[in-house]
């Protein structure tokens, strides 16, 4: 077994198959042996888990998931990688690559023709470049996944991870609650990667919610409206609402009155159960 996360080895593997670095793919891979292991004991509750991976680079961390998992799936769209992990992860019989975008496959479709019926998790070292597109992906699209344990970079982690109503919350903050119940579990310095990316990078777990911490009776609006009311931070909800909605300012007051809210406050001083009650209360 060769350890993948030692620099000369990786440096080796990638010479051999005359590979090189896209910063387009976001391809920063992580050369800290002390953190793949660490993010697959606390993605993969016992051996009857499932893992789908998306971005497995040179396999550092697949290695560590299909040492632990029944069965992994890693979505990889750089071809180059795919005669690498044949080589990196050749030991194992439960560890299935498909060569794709994850932004375009039908997710749902893979899942129930990979693992049919099987309890899974999901476990990356996300391509910072779209992070958040990702997260929402696998979230919105209800997924039978029971938690996503990613790697993002460390202010990505604070948004997504923060409190509803708190300061550092966004509109990502409260689609991820919604569907999730969000925490940080470790942070990762810039230098664990090769190459080194600008900033540090942090682990966290989104456990899926059986269901939403609110009642929304239309969720298409529900979602328009957050997007809306975070857009212009330095707003009032009132104004932001109104002018992302394309309502009028009446309109969103009588809401806001309805909804025993403050006419000046900010979006970011909103709980769920208030922006659920508000949404309820925007009569189109
Ligand atoms: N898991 C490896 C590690 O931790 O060292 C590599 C992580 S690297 C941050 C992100 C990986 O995602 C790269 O291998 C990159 O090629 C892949 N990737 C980028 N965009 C992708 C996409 N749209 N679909 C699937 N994989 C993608």
């Amino acid at each position: 077994m060769k350890n993948l996360s030692d620099i000369s080895v990786v440096k080796e593997i990638l010479a051999k198959h005359g590979f090189t670095f896209s910063k387009a793919l976001g391809q920063n891979f992580i050369i800290n042996q002390n953190i793949c292991p660490e993010m697959a004991d606390m993605a993969i509750p016992d051996d009857d888990y499932c893992a789908l991976e998306i971005g497995p680079g040179i396999g550092v961390l697949t290695y560590q998931l299909a040492r632990r998992a029944k069965k992994v799936v890693a979505i990889e769209l750089d071809k180059r990688l795919l005669p690498v992990l044949d080589e990196t992860l050749a030991e194992f019989d439960n560890v299935e690559i498909v060569n794709a975008d994850v932004m375009k496959l039908d997710l749902a479709e893979l899942i129930k023709e990979k693992f049919s019926g099987e309890k899974i998790c999901v476990c990356a070292n996300l391509p910072y470049y779209i992070t958040s597109p990702i997260i929402m992906l696998l979230l919105e699209s209800k997924l039978p996944v029971e938690s996503l344990t990613v790697m993002v970079q460390k202010e990505a982690a604070d948004r997504l991870c923060a409190e509803v109503g708190s300061r550092e919350s966004g509109a990502v903050t409260v689609a991820v609650n919604y569907y999730a119940r969000a925490e940080k579990l470790f942070n990762v310095s810039k230098g664990s990667f090769m190459p080194a990316p600008k900033v540090d990078s942090a682990v966290i777990k989104l456990s899926i919610r059986e269901k939403p911490p609110v009642e929304i009776t239309d969720e298409k609006k529900f979602f328009s409206m957050v997007k809306a009311a975070f857009a212009q931070r330095r707003k009032t909800a009132l104004n932001s609402i109104s002018a992302g909605m394309g309502l009028s300012k009446e309109k969103i007051s009588s809401a806001l009155e309805k909804a025993g809210l403050d006419l000046n406050v900010r979006a970011e001083k909103l709980t769920m159960q208030q922006l659920a009650d508000l949404c309820e209360a925007i009569e189109e």
